[in-house]
């Protein structure tokens, strides 16, 4: 375990007295990253060295100790191992921190907070993912923020008790539930949405917090699962889409689930070679997960002729998911539950506010 990272201890006014502690964990990403004059290209920098970019960070009222990863990772070479490694750390120091704060790339960081969401059921505390689209040595970086904040939202309490006891991911100046954001920007600021879902909070002059919509403490006993299955994957749909395409992709070996990403309210072609792949494929034990290609609305497989098709041959709906959840979810699920009932039936509720209550059954 010791091998996945170094220490660095901030020294906040704090002191030994404080009554919160936060572990920050970077993991890699542009937040890390510092212009390079010689070689004119961005660079992970000596994360050791935070304090020169954030000074701030010891006039907070908390203890706070930062672990870095010895390889910092742009997030698009991260792999499923690297959310159950994130997860096991979480646990691993879960009753010596009172939050936890995600530094990570914004490319796949709805990937991994939906992950982690999945993998630290019942989790108490919270674990707010947050990064930058500028480094975090430039001048107009939105990283210092974005940091600030999130160590800021980590630490508040409401009624003695963690204020949002789940895991999210802060960015610019909104908290969103991890399961349910999905990175919609690449140049400006504001990077992260959460169509279906209302922000858990807003930051503004204040922090102000949507309590109605933040998950109550649980009572249910916390737990880490290990396990993510890796023989998934996400087919997009596209007008025209061919039938050896889709035989060769569904007739991978070893495949074990797909996110079936529709059109609109979940609707895809109604023609006999299209609907008799996907049937095949159902038909050998691969567990077909409908998610729409639209970012705000839900899946309705009753409501179209193109789409009662495929709840009639057993494709799952997805309702509101995004595609980043339901991948999470299908690989969190075919690694830790061997029932393929069960499975389908946890597919098609919540299990950690993925997903609204579905409509139809
Ligand atoms: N490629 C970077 C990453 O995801 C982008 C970022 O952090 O904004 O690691």
């Amino acid at each position: 375990m010791l091998n996945y990272y170094k220490t660095i201890n901030i020294q906040t006014v704090a002191g030994q007295s404080a009554d919160t502690s936060i572990l920050v964990i970077y993991t890699g990403g542009t937040i890390g990253m510092d212009y390079d004059r010689q070689t004119k290209t961005l660079v992970p920098f000596n994360f050791t060295k935070i304090l020169e970019k954030v000074p701030e960070l010891t006039r907070f009222d908390f203890e706070l100790t930062v672990l870095s990863l010895r390889n910092p990772l742009d997030s698009a070479n991260f792999t499923s191992e690297n959310w159950v490694n994130i997860a096991r750390m979480i646990y691993d120091f879960y009753s010596d921190y009172d939050a936890f704060v995600i530094l990570h790339g914004t490319d796949t960081m709805a990937y991994s907070a939906s992950a982690v969401s999945y993998l630290l059921q019942n989790i108490g505390k919270p674990v707010i993912f947050t990064g930058s689209q500028l480094p975090i040595g430039m001048t107009r970086t939105d990283a210092r923020e974005n940091f600030i904040s999130a160590l800021e939202i980590a630490a508040s309490k409401t009624n003695g008790k963690a204020s949002v006891p789940e895991v999210c991911i802060f960015f610019d100046n909104l908290l969103l539930r991890g399961n349910r954001a999905r990175k919609v920007q690449s140049v400006n600021f504001t990077a992260f949405e959460s169509e279906n879902y209302p922000p858990l909070a807003v930051a503004g002059v204040t922090i102000d917090f949507n309590e109605n919509y933040i998950m109550p403490h649980s009572t249910d006993p916390f737990y880490f699962y290990n396990k993510v299955e890796n023989n998934v994957l996400i087919l997009k749909i596209f007008p025209s889409i061919q039938p050896n395409y889709l035989e060769n992709i569904l007739g991978m070996e070893g495949l074990k689930g797909v996110v079936l990403e529709t059109y609109g309210a979940g609707t895809a072609p109604t023609s006999p070679f299209f609907i008799k792949s996907l049937e095949n494929a159902i038909q050998k034990g691969v567990i077909i997960y409908n998610v729409s290609q639209c970012n705000g609305g839900r899946v309705v497989q009753s409501i179209y002729e193109t789409s009662h098709k495929l709840a009639e041959i057993g494709v799952i709906s997805g309702n509101d998911i995004t595609p980043e959840a339901a991948i999470t979810k299908l690989m969190f699920l075919l690694a830790n539950e061997s029932d393929q009932n069960v499975i389908r039936q946890k597919l098609k509720s919540p299990i950690c506010g993925e997903m609204s209550i579905p409509l139809e059954k």
